[in-house]
């Protein structure tokens, strides 16, 4: 194919990745953001495949055969409260991927590249190094977001000096591959190095900081693409890993400042632990249970009411009696919000993705800062299945694994219910004063069960 057109096809493809970008930034434009991206994807796949003759055609197949049904069955498969640990393992794969691919580049270079020797060293070192922070930082985030016991925030005394003395270690062994990228070892020594960086950097994060590492660990995994696309000299692949560089590192901004935290904070900041009341200091005696029938009455005066997701609604799959509950609310005259905390559930955009699978109206889902002012004015604030975005002690700055984190203040509407099974902590692992508040009633049951009882008592009435 002429270079020419091959660049076209790139450009073309770029520019369907942009304006999947600014799709998806809204729900209502979001399905469409997605197949035009993905439409870009297929048409930079393609022409890659019709331009490189790296492998055969029987090869390239068999790949995507072997690559697409396992993707595909996994998809299928996956339940969507593990969509995170999803996400983190694709994250890794991309990481991976380009470790691989940079590497294979150094044993065969005069096949797969025209690069110049120098910025092909220097890229190939590059995705080396990101690559493998990616994959094995991502292997932890998936553990500790699939709950591995091992992979609970573990921290020990030099941790920083630990990590600063291997990426130092990463730069040396990167600067002889550049010196002489014929001898391969080099190259391993710096993915085996950066594999540990990837463990030691993200092992100590947890709690209230799990979102921001999964955001970051995708910047990476997209920058570590783009340094293979310099490897490569392939203009498609360049632009699609900066893209999403670019993007996750936007998020992480964007996560960050929600958070009430600084990049470097999360990264190298020392996460608490422990430290705080304990669950029977914090609940004993002080808890009120309270009963579907009860609720209902509480909602019969109420004028408006703020309904709070939060993970447990997810596992519960309690989105379409959410709604049901609120078209009952409505039809009785009370007015109805949806409070939305930014790492609510296990991703960014959990809930407003459940929400907006039950045709929730999108004007009806408010941010954080568009909704704690109002709590004052709420009658009652209905908290299902989430813990952590509304406790209280990230407000106290006593050293917990959510301090300083914002939350969304339902303990300021005249009633709070909150909707769970348990007392059991949220997945930060710390009680909640909410829940032993002189204005919260605890209904407690799984979440979907008990918003179906719910709405039977309303109707009943
Ligand atoms: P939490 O994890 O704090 O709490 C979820 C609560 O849901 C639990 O206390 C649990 O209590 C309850 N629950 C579980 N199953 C059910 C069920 N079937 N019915 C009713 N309730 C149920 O969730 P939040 O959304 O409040 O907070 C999210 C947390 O996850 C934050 O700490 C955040 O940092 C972290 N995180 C967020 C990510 C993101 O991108 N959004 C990524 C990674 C981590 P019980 O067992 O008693 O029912």
């Amino acid at each position: 194919m002429a270079p020419a057109l091959v660049n076209l096809a790139y450009l073309i493809a770029a520019v369907c990745f942009i304006l999947a970008f600014k799709g998806l930034a809204h729900p209502r434009t979001a399905v469409r953001g997605n197949l035009t991206g993905a439409f870009g994807m297929l048409l930079a796949i393609v022409v890659t495949l019709l331009d490189q003759h790296i492998l055969g055609y029987t090869a390239i197949f068999a790949g995507i055969l072997v690559g697409g049904s396992i993707g595909a069955l996994v998809a299928t498969r996956v339940k969507m409260t593990s969509m995170p640990e999803m996400v983190a393992l694709l994250n890794g794969f991309g990481g991976g991927a380009s470790v691989l691919v940079a590497g294979g580049a150094l044993v065969v270079p005069d096949r797969v590249s025209d690069a110049p020797q120098l910025q092909m060293a220097i890229a190939t070192v590059t995705s080396g190094l990101i690559g493998a922070v990616t994959f094995f930082g991502s292997l932890v985030a998936f553990a500790k977001l699939a709950d591995f016991k091992w992979a609970k925030d573990v921290r020990f005394k030099g941790q920083q000096v630990l990590n600063s003395v291997l990426f130092l270690a990463a730069l040396l062994a990167a600067a002889e591959v550049v010196r002489d990228p014929s001898v391969l070892a080099w190259y391993w020594v710096v993915v085996g190095i950066a594999a540990l960086l990837g463990v030691f950097l993200v092992i100590p994060i947890g709690g209230a900081n799990m979102p921001i590492v999964i955001c970051l660990l995708n910047s990476y995994s997209g920058l570590a693409a783009a340094a293979t696309g310099f490897v490569l000299n392939n203009n498609g692949l360049i632009i699609a890993g900066s893209l999403v560089g670019a993007s996750g590192i936007i998020l992480t901004q964007i996560m960050c400042k929600a958070m009430n935290q600084s990049m470097s904070q999360v990264v190298f900041g020392a996460a608490a632990v422990g430290g705080g009341a304990s669950a029977d200091e914090v609940y004993g005696g002080k808890v009120k249970s309270t009963s579907p029938d009860e609720v209902a009455m509480l909602l019969d005066g109420a004028q408006r009411v703020v309904i709070v997701p939060g993970y447990g609604l997810a596992v519960s799959q309690a989105q379409h009696a959410v709604r049901d509950l609120a078209n009952l609310l409505e039809s009785n005259g009370v007015e109805v919000e949806y409070g939305i905390h930014p790492v609510a559930g296990r991703m960014p955009g959990h809930m407003n993705v459940l929400l907006a699978e039950a045709n929730i109206p999108y004007e009806q889902v408010k941010e954080m800062d568009e909704v704690n002012p109002t709590f004052a004015q709420t009658d009652v604030a209905i908290v299902i299945g989430a813990n952590d975005v509304v406790n209280p002690v990230a407000r106290e700055d006593s050293g917990n694994p959510i301090a300083g984190m914002p939350i969304l203040d339902v303990d300021k509407a005249r009633t709070c219910v909150v909707v769970k099974r348990s007392l059991s902590p949220g997945f930060a692992g710390i009680p909640n004063p909410l829940f032993a508040a002189d204005n919260t009633l605890m209904l407690f049951g799984d979440g979907k069960k008990a918003l179906l009882e719910l709405v039977a008592a309303i109707k009943a009435q």
